[in-house]
């Protein structure tokens, strides 16, 4: 079966799929993205997801490509299109073609692209051991709460963290103070047992999964905070994890070189990860 990929207006097979090379993203990466997570076949948090993609092209004074009804119907027909179960659908918008001036052009039209990726849920070796983090500066730009697709600092930490065996790089600020990795939020039990997680400025994308879990986290009445904590504190954590669409709650056993708490998943993340997986499912059974 062939692969679709929608390019303003067309569904393309995604071998053929491509954009004009005056294309603003492609120029100067003048463009936001959104990836919505699949399970089941359904879209997990869309609403959010769309919330987030317009303040993020607002920030940018962009033009939606399309009404939110249209960009449901498009990302429905491409993931029908695609039988999608699980995996994530990509969404991203530029500002569009034109001659390559730096300012803004006077008429280009806001480009879509939106593609899907069928991808298998983590195993659960990843699961029952965790994954290493690596720590870094933090050298991306000051609105880090636009969820832009300029993500070479990302590309940067994460390319680091592959290449140290590890699954992400905690990217730490000029005061010693862990803001998220390379492409998810993070989080920590401190050794005095309370959750924290950074609050959400323009240091940081407030991912979706941050969001909802912290949502759970409060009906069911766990002591958490959302403040910065330093590296040290994440050292001396009990526990650690991290969230995003692709991974949904993780645990973190090493970090750098050192073990968390135990060197094992800790109760909490399993309490948490439970929590979201129930909360994932009743999403398809509402339907
Ligand atoms: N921070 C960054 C820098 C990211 O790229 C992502 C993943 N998009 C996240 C956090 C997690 O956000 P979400 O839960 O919305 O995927």
């Amino acid at each position: 079966m062939p692969r679709y990929a929608y390019v303003n207006g067309r569904y393309l097979p995604h071998a053929q799929a491509a954009v004009h090379i005056e294309d603003r993203g492609y120029q100067f990466a003048d463009g936001v993205y959104e990836v919505v997570p699949v399970y089941k076949g359904i879209l997990v948090d869309e609403a959010p997801h769309l919330d987030r993609l317009e303040r993020s092209l607002k920030e940018l004074r962009i033009g939606m490509p399309a009404s939110r009804s249209a960009l449901k119907l498009i990302s429905h027909e491409l993931m029908r299109r695609n039988d999608l179960s699980h995996g994530f659908l990509y969404v991203q918008v530029t500002r569009g073609v034109a001659p390559r001036e730096h300012a803004f052009p006077e008429h280009a039209r806001p480009a879509l692209v939106m593609t899907t990726r069928q991808t298998k849920p983590h195993g659960e070796e990843m699961l029952r051991q965790g994954v290493k983090v690596i720590t870094m500066p933090d050298i991306r730009w000051k609105r880090c709460d636009i969820k832009s697709i300029s993500l070479l600092p990302n590309v940067l930490a994460k390319q680091k963290a592959a290449e140290a065996g590890a699954y992400e790089a905690w990217q730490v600020d000029a005061e010693g103070r862990i803001t998220e990795g390379s492409a998810s939020n993070a989080w920590i039990v401190t050794a005095e047992g309370a959750g924290v997680t950074r609050d959400a400025s323009q240091a940081i994308l407030n991912g979706i999964t941050r969001q909802s879990l912290l949502t759970l986290i409060r009906e069911e009445g766990y002591d958490f905070q959302e403040r910065a904590f330093t590296l040290d504190e994440a050292r001396a954590a009990r526990e650690a994890f991290l969230t995003s669409s692709t991974s949904f709650v993780l645990p973190v056993t090493r970090i750098d070189e050192a073990p968390v708490g135990n060197g094992q998943p800790g109760p909490l993340f399993g309490a948490l990860r439970a929590h979201y997986l129930e909360y994932m499912a009743a999403l398809g059974e509402g339907e």
